[in-house]
């Protein structure tokens, strides 16, 4: 898989780029990444990317000419191509995945107030990583290049990927490693047990309770089976004599 992004701040995918899993899955050909400056594709000889809103308002807005010239020098028909803002839909791990599937993601990032709106006609789709903003694209690029670059075969251990919180619907449960006792606290007997139904069984029990305490919302979005219906009757149980 090819990543492209496009920034007016190549500098700050240096540390993304060459540290890690990511730069790893890079060394062994999972992924190709590259950086291309917009700047590059500006007209006039002061590199002008930006200039102020039509019908006032404050900040710099970055013109649709210079994107698209950059976009189109690097466009194919295998192309996916997704430009960060806060307006766009919801980044997900499911979308992880999907993204995953191409030859060619192409990640637009915007900056300063923002971008001239009509570069949304250019594009796939739009893409938020929350509600809330930030003062460029560059970091919301790197949140979706490393879930998907890390969903990529061989990127890591394919089984630490399936076990992972929101790929079943539900938050993961909690890990632990040596020692067994640190400041007094004991990680869960069962986990040195040995006994693998039973650990599978906690840790099931486990991410339904993680889940139900922090993120109720997946709950509804997903249909358990009869065990982990029944197991979650028991955790509601025991939470409710835990408040008595
Ligand atoms: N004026 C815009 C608004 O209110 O929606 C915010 C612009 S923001 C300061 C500048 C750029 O940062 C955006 O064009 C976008 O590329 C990126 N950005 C900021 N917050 C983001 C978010 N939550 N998800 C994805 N991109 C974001």
């Amino acid at each position: 898989m090819k990543i492209s992004i496009m920034t007016l701040f190549p500098s700050m995918f240096e540390g993304f780029i060459n540290t890690s899993i990511i730069s790893r899955a890079k060394a062994n050909n999972i992924v190709e990444i590259e950086c291309i400056d917009i700047r590059e594709f500006a007209l006039d000889r002061f590199k002008h990317v930006d200039d102020t809103p039509y019908g006032g308002g404050a900040g710099m807005i970055l013109k649709c000419q210079p994107v698209i010239d950059c976009l189109n020098s690097i466009r194919t028909e295998n192309s996916h191509v997704i430009l960060m803002a806060p307006v766009g839909k919801i980044f997900k791990q499911k979308m992880a995945h999907e993204f995953k599937k191409y030859d060619h993601l192409i990640i637009i990032c915007g900056h300063y107030e923002g971008i001239d709106a009509r570069v949304y006609d250019y594009v796939d789709e739009l893409v938020s990583i929350g509600d809330y903003v930030l003062t460029g694209g560059e970091l919301a690029a790197m949140v979706v290049a490393d879930a998907t670059i890390r969903l990529l075969k061989g990127s890591i251990d394919e089984n630490s990927a399936l076990d992972e919180s929101f790929e079943n619907g539900l938050l993961e449960y909690p890990q632990y490693t040596k020692p067994s006792v640190y400041d007094g606290k004991k990680v869960p007997e069962v986990l040195l047990s040995g006994h693998h139904k039973n650990i599978e069984q906690y840790r099931l029990k486990m991410s339904l309770k993680t889940t139900l305490l922090n993120r109720p919302d997946l709950l509804e979005k997903i249909t358990l089976d009869d065990r982990s219906q029944k197991l979650l009757v028991e955790i509601e149980e025991e939470l409710k004599n835990d408040c008595k």
